[in-house]
């Protein structure tokens, strides 16, 4: 049994740095929490090409930095226990496959298969793999997936938290774990 899960929001907490990044950039004081929706250059209101030379610059920074999410370490580990196969999914640059590993490997982070997508469309890996489910945080990809068949949980984020999800949805990787074990009755 495979499943598939996302990096950035999921496992890596890269929200703060990313806020924090944008708030230099920008000249803006907002919090993490205050980030409504997940196009930050909405959020900030600057050009795709801008936040794109932005993130040319801090992106390996801040996947460098990024703190593991509360938990995510202990309930992987219990997944990969339990018999699950771990797909990472994400759609950072195959550019940053190196630092990515070195990222995982230095946090404990067990998986089988790492997929860089550099893409935010992640319904044809999750089909070719025939993953069970997919654990995302973003809701756009949610909504594509759960449209393209695919099973998702939908982790909370303040970016999805005012957007409907007819899904599960868990606000911490321990309920993840739990709403795992009672759809499959592990
Ligand atoms: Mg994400």
């Amino acid at each position: 049994m495979k499943i598939g899960i996302d990096l950035d929001g999921t496992i890596a907490d890269n929200l703060e740095l990313l806020v924090e990044t944008l708030n230099c950039h920008c000249g803006k004081t907002l919090k993490g929490d205050e980030i409504y929706q997940y196009n930050l250059c909405k959020v900030y209101d600057i050009s795709e090409d801008e936040f794109i030379a932005l993130m040319d610059k801090k992106e390996e920074e801040i996947i460098q930095k990024s703190p593991v999410i509360p938990f995510a370490r202990e309930n992987i580990h219990r997944l990969v226990k339990d018999g699950w196969q771990v797909h990472i999914i994400t759609a950072r640059n195959p550019r940053y496959s190196a630092v990515t590993e070195k990222w995982l490997r230095e946090h404990d982070i067990p998986y089988s298969g790492l997929h860089l997508l550099n893409s935010h469309h992640k319904v044809d890996i999750c089909r070719e793999l025939q993953v069970e489910f997919m654990i995302e945080d973003n809701v756009h990809n949610a909504y594509w997936l759960a449209d393209g068949g695919i099973r998702v949980i939908l982790y909370e984020a303040p970016h999805n938290r005012l957007w409907p999800w007819q899904g599960v949805r868990c606000n911490s990787w321990n309920d993840i774990y739990s709403s795992i074990q009672k759809t499959f009755n592990r």
